[in-house]
């Protein structure tokens, strides 16, 4: 009979474990603890006796294997929906009102003015996000975030693993209102677990994400930073991009800085990107469950070198729950947040074409992973089946047949990780 353990790993093994560190919350640290395994990767260990109900919970919100859309009675009766793009009340261009975050943030600071907001206007109590992490320069790392200061400190995307799901408990403990920045399978995660914790819902007043295209493998990081003469060893900080838009990546050490350009790092257009499997057939990589999602809004989805020096940075913001819109337009009223005018779906597949051509693929891709009896995410509201049917058959076919391929090739495959506990 499978083992608890070799359920749990079944997630890693089958490539669908992002690291978000919930299964550690749901666990216990003494049973389960989500670290840096052989693979480079953040990926659970066990190091203590598993049993099967709490590998069952993990199975339930572990966003390797669970990601639904927006609740239901999130959803209010005039929210338009499309079939991309999801739930939304408002879309629109916008910049943190602030020169110094619009110039820190990722893009134009936007999510990181919105923290600062919720906190200063006595909404939340405190925004759980993440900033890079003081022990692996290109990873990101949790923090509770108390000041618009601390907020500030987050500000930038960290394309290294990131698991801000590993403080939940902690943050939960407090009992204090609060806002959650995360990817967007952080944020369909934490959804999940708010079914087994009801505080979650309690406190968790405002959920926000930044539209995600997936982050770097680790292994691709290292070769990128040993290309500026660097080994990842003598890393003091590690910056992919913000200080502009998309600003520098930035790799620092105690001899000094070097830096490169943005695509120097991702390379010129997405497919060159390295990407975990999990991000390569991700169901909602747009934030289909926050209140806003937060992007880019370079037109097809990449900066050119030419425009970046001037760029100061433009969001494109979702507003997806009446919660959401409120927040957005108060921020906005109060000069937090600068509006420069309303967009549309059809602008945010300008914005973000491989986000509109991985959402169409991606029922078929998961059709290729049942065929080879794997872990087929169990998805709920997001509108997949849909997506499909408006696609010629050959399409899905096409799509069908290269995840097969891509599944017998064994680049779905990951190593489990080393250190082990005995049951
Ligand atoms: C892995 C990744 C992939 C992305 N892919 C796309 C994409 O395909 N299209 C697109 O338009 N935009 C993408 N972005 C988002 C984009 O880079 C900006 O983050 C977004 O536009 C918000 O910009 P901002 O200036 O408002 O963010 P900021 O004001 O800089 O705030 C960023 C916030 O995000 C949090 N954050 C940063 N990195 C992570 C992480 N790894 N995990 C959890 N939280 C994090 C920070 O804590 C901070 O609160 C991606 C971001 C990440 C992290
Ligand atoms: S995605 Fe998160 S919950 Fe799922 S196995 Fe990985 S760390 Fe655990
Ligand atoms: S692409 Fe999807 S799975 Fe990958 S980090 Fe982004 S939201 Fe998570």
């Amino acid at each position: 009979m499978t083992s608890p353990a070799d359920r749990l790993y079944a997630i890693v093994e089958q490539g669908l474990c992002i690291g978000c560190g919930l299964c550690q919350a749901v666990a216990g640290p003494d049973r389960v603890s989500v670290t840096k395994s052989s693979s480079g990767y953040l990926h659970p260990v066990v190091v203590g006796p598993l049993d099967h109900n709490t590998v069952d919970v993990i199975y339930d919100v572990c966003p390797g294997t669970r990601v639904d859309g927006l609740p239901e009675h999130l959803i209010a009766a005039d929210t338009k929906i499309d079939n991309v793009w999801g739930p939304w009340r408002r879309i629109v261009r916008a910049w943190a009102t602030d020169p110094e975050v619009r110039f820190e943030g990722s893009t134009g600071g936007v999510l990181t003015a919105l923290g600062q907001y919720l906190l200063s206007s006595g909404r939340v109590e405190m925004v759980l996000h993440v900033k890079a992490s003081t022990s692996e320069p290109t990873f990101g790392e949790p923090v509770l975030s108390f000041t618009e200061a601390d907020v500030l400190a987050g500000a930038g995307s960290r394309y290294g693993p990131t698991a801000p799901l590993l403080s939940i408990t902690e943050a939960l403990d407090r009992s204090l209102t609060m806002a959650f920045v995360g990817k967007p399978c952080d944020i369909a995660a934490l959804r999940n677990f708010a079914r087994h914790d009801e505080r979650v819902d309690q406190l968790v007043r405002y959920w926000l994400t930044p539209v995600c295209g997936g982050f770097g493998a680790p292994s691709v990081t290292d070769k990128f930073v040993r290309t500026l003469g660097i080994e990842p060893e003598a890393l003091t900080d590690f910056r992919y991009r913000g200080r502009g838009c998309p600003g520098p990546t930035v790799a620092t050490t105690a001899e000094g800085s070097k830096e490169r350009h943005y695509l120097d790092y991702w390379g010129e257009d997405s497919t060159s990107w390295s990407l975990p499997w999990r991000c390569r057939i991700c169901p909602d990589g747009i934030g289909d469950s926050a209140d806003l999602a937060v992007s880019d809004t370079w037109p097809g989805g990449s900066p050119t070198r030419q425009a970046s020096a001037d760029d100061l940075g433009t969001n494109a913001v979702v507003a997806r729950t009446v919660a959401g819109q409120v927040l957005l337009e108060a921020a906005a009223a109060d000069g937090a947040v600068t509006i420069e005018y309303d967009i549309t779906p059809d602008d945010m597949s300008i914005y973000q074409p491989h986000q509109m051509h991985k959402k169409y693929a991606v029922d078929a891709r998961f059709k290729a992973l049942g065929d080879a009896g794997r872990i087929v995410p169990r998805t709920d509201r997001l509108r997949l089946a849909e997506l499909a049917a408006e696609m010629p058959v050959s399409i899905n076919d096409y799509q069908r047949q290269g995840t097969a391929r891509r599944l017998a090739e064994g680049k779905a495959t990951e190593t489990r990780p080393e250190i082990q506990a005995p049951e």
